[in-house]
């Protein structure tokens, strides 16, 4: 067993004959300064900090006047100053230890889950889907889709996935978990394994350009901004250790002039970082939808969208006064 690095090296600190200590891996041994070592100073080192394997610790003691104790106490015996001294070293390794104790336990804690895409996930073309997708005017990302038409498990959890468009959370080719929506009904299932992680297109965007932040899929894909900048939040809020590695995070929620929720979510946001404020009023049209989304199906295009969302884009107290106002 291998003594502590620390004590060791203030046990050898004590050393004050002119004999050199003798020194083994496990046991360490001086002149003994509390005896003296009877007639034998300076001949015979005869105390020893040693492991104990009666004791299973390290500990001190002489076999000349039988003095037996942890360092600790040996210390605080034949030397205050020096007590203290390791007393102030023994607490920051103590820390150490337990700061690195946290570090591997968050590690095992948040260890990410990323599985292949089942086979069951088919390719939307010819499928249901694809009528779906043209009346949502998405029709241009099916490639980001699946089509499914049965249910399936994983994990021995089943999941309602039949006759639903699959939305995939990738990372790389593999996935961290799907949102999946039926198609003949408003229903949405979502498997996201990985708990604190429900952000859809996270490990595609640019973290140090501008993102935006949708509430849903749908919505992102609404806006009209290019896909390397927007993310879907599914979490009811955005995680803060993502958003204080995003440069420049946007909010783009749901209508504020429809939805107290996104007000209040809004106003929440608005003092440290940019939020989109719905305008009552966009170049003449009246902006009566509830999400993006629907602006697509009321028959505004992408670009107009964007324009909108990139012209009313607001941050502390200005947007504060606004909010407070629509
Ligand atoms: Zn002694």
């Amino acid at each position: 067993m291998k003594l502590n690095e620390i004590e060791k090296y203030y046990f050898l600190r004590t050393n004050i004959s002119d004999l050199p200590p003798k020194i083994k891996e496990d046991d360490v041994a001086i002149c003994c300064p509390i005896c003296r070592e009877g007639k034998s100073w300076n001949r015979k080192q005869r105390l020893h900090y040693y492991w104990d394997d009666y004791l299973k610790k390290p500990n001190v003691k002489c076999f000349n006047c039988g003095f037996s104790g942890s360092l600790k106490t040996y210390l605080k015996a034949v030397n205050p100053s020096l007590y203290e001294e390791y007393m102030i070293e023994a607490r920051k390794e103590y820390l150490e230890k337990l700061k690195n104790k946290n570090k591997t336990e968050n590690k095992k804690e948040k260890k990410f889950i990323l599985f292949e895409i089942p086979e069951e996930f088919k390719k939307i073309d010819g499928t249901k889907a694809e009528k779906y997708l043209q009346k949502r005017g998405l029709i241009k990302f099916k490639d980001l889709f699946f089509y499914c038409d049965k249910n399936i498990t994983i994990n021995d959890k089943q999941i309602m996935t039949k006759d639903s468009i699959i939305i995939p959370f990738l990372k790389n080719d593999k996935m961290y978990g799907f949102q999946s929506r039926k198609i003949e009904e408003k229903k949405f299932y979502t498997y996201l394994p990985n708990h604190g992680l429900k952000v859809w297109n996270i490990f595609n965007v640019d973290w140090n350009k501008s993102v935006f932040i949708f509430e849903s899929v749908f919505d992102a894909l609404s806006s009209g901004l290019p896909l390397n900048r927007i993310v879907a939040n599914l979490g009811i809020t955005f995680p803060q250790d993502l958003l204080d590695k995003l440069k420049y995070p946007i909010f783009c929620l749901d209508n504020q002039n429809f939805d107290e929720a996104s007000r209040m979510q809004s106003l929440k946001y608005i003092d440290n970082y940019h939020v989109f404020i719905w305008p009552k009023i966009y170049e003449g049209e009246s902006v009566f939808a509830k999400d993006f989304n629907e602006l697509i199906q009321n028959g505004w295009s992408k670009e107009m969208i964007k324009n909108m969302i990139l012209n009313n884009i607001y941050k502390g107290f200005k947007g504060k006064l606004k909010l407070k106002l629509i």
